[in-house]
């Protein structure tokens, strides 16, 4: 996607009002009302969930002006990789690949084996906060998966907000959706999706750090298990309409 000059940041009062506005829209509406926006300076990092692949579907089907990558930490499961290249090949799209300064290796050999046992919040800061920092700095904003009843720190989420860690807007068309609004569209449009959430792995990160969750737990108990460590920091702090 061609790179165009910076958007001049907008107001508080202009992206509350925006919001507002956009709360009671379709998902398509609000991904629309994006790429008219901020074309050519917006960007959507997906992790290949359930969720990311339907903003994908999304982008692709209406031809969205908006850049697509994935922070590829090297440690995704083989699955995963495979869904990403499905995808690309599904809807003629390239999905960039973000990557760490080090391989899994070089990092061994320099922070030590298995980083992710030790200190995750490390390992992440490392594999996947570093790359993105260096990634968004391209962009005025970029589209997130998140819904509002995934965890608590997600509940206040806008769908239009400043995404003060970043330093940019964050769109989130999906807020408002659930877990049955997510299958049902992935159903009905045919998405390809990662196979491994048909045998309990309901939300997929790397392969140290996800294991699958037992019936009732909450969806998100099988990643980090045993440790407080409940986001890899990417979506940490609630975004605001300011
Ligand atoms: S999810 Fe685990 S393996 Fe992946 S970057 Fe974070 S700590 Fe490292």
């Amino acid at each position: 996607m061609t790179q165009v000059a910076r958007a001049p940041r907008p107001s508080r009062e202009e992206l509350a009002e925006i919001s507002a506005g956009l709360e009671g829209r379709s998902a398509e509406d609000v991904l629309l009302w994006a790429g008219e926006r901020f074309p050519g300076r917006i960007t959507f990092a997906s992790g290949f969930g359930m969720e990311g692949c339907a903003l994908i579907d999304m982008i692709a089907r209406h031809k969205l002006p908006i850049d697509l990558f994935t922070l590829d930490t090297g440690l995704l499961f083989p699955e995963t990789y495979e869904l990403w290249k499905r995808l690309e090949q599904k809807y003629g799209v390239t999905i960039r690949a973000v990557r760490p300064e080090q391989s899994v290796s070089r990092q061994a050999q320099s922070e030590g084996p298995a980083l992710w046992e030790r200190d995750p919040d490390r390992c992440c800061d490392l594999r996947k906060m570093q790359p993105l920092r260096e990634t968004l700095e391209a962009f005025d904003a970029w589209v997130s998966a998140i819904r509002r009843d995934q965890t608590p720190e997600r509940a206040d989420a806008p769908v239009v907000g400043w995404d003060g860690k970043f330093g940019l807007v964050k769109i989130n068309p999906l807020v408002r959706w659930t877990s049955e609004d997510v299958a049902a569209y992935i159903k009905a449009h045919a998405v390809p999706y990662n196979p491994l959430h048909a045998r309990g792995y309901p939300s997929i990160g790397c392969w140290p750090c996800t294991t699958p969750v037992k019936p009732g737990e909450d969806p998100r108990a099988g990643r980090w298990r045993g440790r407080e460590k409940r986001e890899c920091g990417l979506h940490l702090r609630p975004i605001t309409q300011t």
